[in-house]
């Protein structure tokens, strides 16, 4: 997996989020992954060698946590 870099957040947020309306960058969720408070707009993003991107918790690479992993703190 490639980290990608995002310059805009919130952009590929809105385009990528998987579950109908994307969360702001400024919010904070629950990583059930890792059990920490992250800021949305702090994720990452990492490529598959198929270039499947995934919306990555931000403690990824130590996190294996993505976007689907986030709850309501
Ligand atoms: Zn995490």
């Amino acid at each position: 997996m490639k980290e990608i870099k995002i310059k805009y957040k919130q952009d590929y947020l809105n385009e990528k989020y998987p579950f109908g309306e994307a969360p702001k960058v400024t919010e904070k969720k629950r990583c059930i992954h890792c059990d920490e408070i992250i800021i949305v707009g702090d994720f990452k993003v990492f490529a598959d060698d198929e270039e499947f991107e995934y919306i990555c918790c931000p403690n990824a690479p130590d996190c294996d946590g993505t976007v689907i992993d986030w709850i309501e703190p």
